[in-house]
């Protein structure tokens, strides 16, 4: 079969595709792969831009592994089946009254997948999704099957794994209790955010901003907790003008017109900013967070230290200035307290995560060049799930645990079953 990631920047051609239904099967594929020296990859949604999730010989793909239970007098715990998808996972969480307390800006990727490269959304007192997990069952290349707990490190190191430790197959989550968020979308002036990112993040729970290049202004979006059951949804109509048709048809155009006209580029970034005017609403957590996404595109992201990111903002904007480079995109700038996740791009640090996005017709390498230089000059961390070249070495220099990481990998994988040339490269062979 043939299998390729949602942006088509990765496939591959003539790949066997497991599809186990328990953890005792998934032992038993990886204990014969190893036996045969087969390559292993566990596969999500494809949803990583990076080849990460690329298979060599073997597939492992856990959609049949979906069930959700909350754990009796668990304070909201609940084991859930790692193959599960983030949308199900939300709906069933709400069924009993409960939540993620953060979430990215999709819900179609699956929880293992979501967890493996460190997905994340905003809020600068809150984590990435890898925060929320308190256990782990994973199945490690040699068939054991490892129940993990906080304070081992395999748990440490699984928490954000890279599917290169083994297959996990259960995951242990923190809920919290159903929220609703008030949303308030709407233009400024990029100068006025920039002049104090810190009272920017500060001003809501989960704060962020699109930035359209060759443009001068932030299309920023305050997501509020609010206890009440005051406020609205937007009303159906409103959802489908914004969300799909000016979110997603339109804008397929835009981009089909910005890449048959690159000089166009700046006027129709003006009007796309334009577009995103200015609206509230309020809804059920799950729907704020996560939106359709349906026009192609390919993403770099780095996450920097937060202080660093009106510097590397205005690194960005100079560059767009004189190149006059045609990104039909926005840049996207996401916020989040310092966590201790092995791996997390937060680890350590109270972090800032800029993305670069272009349309997958666009022509990206030379953008994202320049955009993966500025971000290593404010020692950015490259999203394990996005475009980058950064290689172990380098990431050695800035993930404090990635030698412990390597550690566990040794441990779990020594004959090197679950790797392809993109982990070689990031983790070393
Ligand atoms: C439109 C779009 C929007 C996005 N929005 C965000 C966002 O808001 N925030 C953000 O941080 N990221 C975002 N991403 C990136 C995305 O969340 C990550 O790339 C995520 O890893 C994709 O999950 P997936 O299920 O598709 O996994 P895949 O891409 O299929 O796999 C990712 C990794 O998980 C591993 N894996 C999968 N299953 C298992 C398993 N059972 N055990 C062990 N390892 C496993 C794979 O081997 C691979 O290394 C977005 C991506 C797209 C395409």
């Amino acid at each position: 079969m043939r299998w390729s990631n949602w942006a088509d920047t990765s496939s591959v051609c003539g790949i066997e595709v497991a599809e186990p239904a328990a953890t005792a099967e998934v032992s038993a594929l990886l204990r014969e792969a190893s036996e045969h020296g087969r390559r292993v990859r566990p596969i999500g949604a494809g949803h990583s831009f990076s080849a990460v999730a690329r298979p060599v010989d073997l597939a492992v793909d856990l959609r049949r592994l979906c069930g959700v239970r909350v754990i009796a007098d668990g304070g909201g715990r609940v084991r859930v089946g790692a193959g599960i998808v983030l949308g199900d996972l939300n709906a069933a969480l709400a069924a009993h009254g409960l939540a993620l307390p953060n979430l990215g800006d999709i819900d179609r990727q699956r929880l293992a997948g979501a967890l493996a490269t460190g997905t994340h959304g905003t809020g600068g007192r809150l984590h990435g999704l890898a925060s929320a997990v308190t256990g782990l069952t994973l199945v490690t290349p040699d068939g054991q099957i490892h129940a993990t707990a906080p304070g081992d490190g395999l748990f440490e190191a699984a928490r954000i794994s890279l599917g290169a430790l083994g297959v996990v197959t259960e995951v242990e989550l923190a809920t919290v209790p159903a929220f609703r968020l008030r949303a308030e979308e709407g233009p400024e002036p990029l100068d006025a955010v920039l002049a104090d990112v810190d009272a920017f993040v500060a001003s809501a729970d989960h704060a962020e901003f699109f930035w359209f290049p060759h443009t001068r202004v932030a299309s920023t979006r305050r997501n509020h907790r609010v206890d009440d059951g005051g406020g609205r949804p937007l009303p159906r109509w409103q959802s489908h003008l914004s969300d799909h048709l000016l979110g997603n048809r339109a804008y397929e155009l835009v981009n089909r017109v910005g890449a048959a006209r690159p000089g166009w580029v700046p006027a129709l970034n003006r009007l796309s900013a334009a577009t995103l005017g200015r609206r509230t609403y309020t809804d059920a957590s799950a729907q704020v967070f996560c939106s359709e996404r349906s026009v192609r595109f390919a993403e770099s992201e780095y996450a920097l230290p937060r202080a660093a990111v009106v510097p590397a903002l205005r690194d960005l904007r100079a560059w767009f200035d004189r190149t006059r480079a045609a990104v039909t995109f926005p840049l996207e700038v996401r916020f989040l307290a310092a966590d201790d996740v092995w791996l997390s791009g937060a680890q350590g640090r109270a972090t800032a995560y800029v993305a670069c996005h272009q349309h997958v017709r666009g022509g990206f390498a030379d953008v994202f060049a320049a955009f993966e230089t500025i971000m290593a000059a404010y020692d950015g961390r490259p999203h394990w799930g996005k475009l980058h070249t950064v290689d172990a070495a380098r990431l050695a220099e800035l993930h404090p645990h990635f030698e412990d990481f390597l550690a566990v990998r040794e441990r779990c994988d020594p004959a090197r079953v679950l790797t392809n040339p993109h982990l070689e490269r990031i983790l070393g062979p």
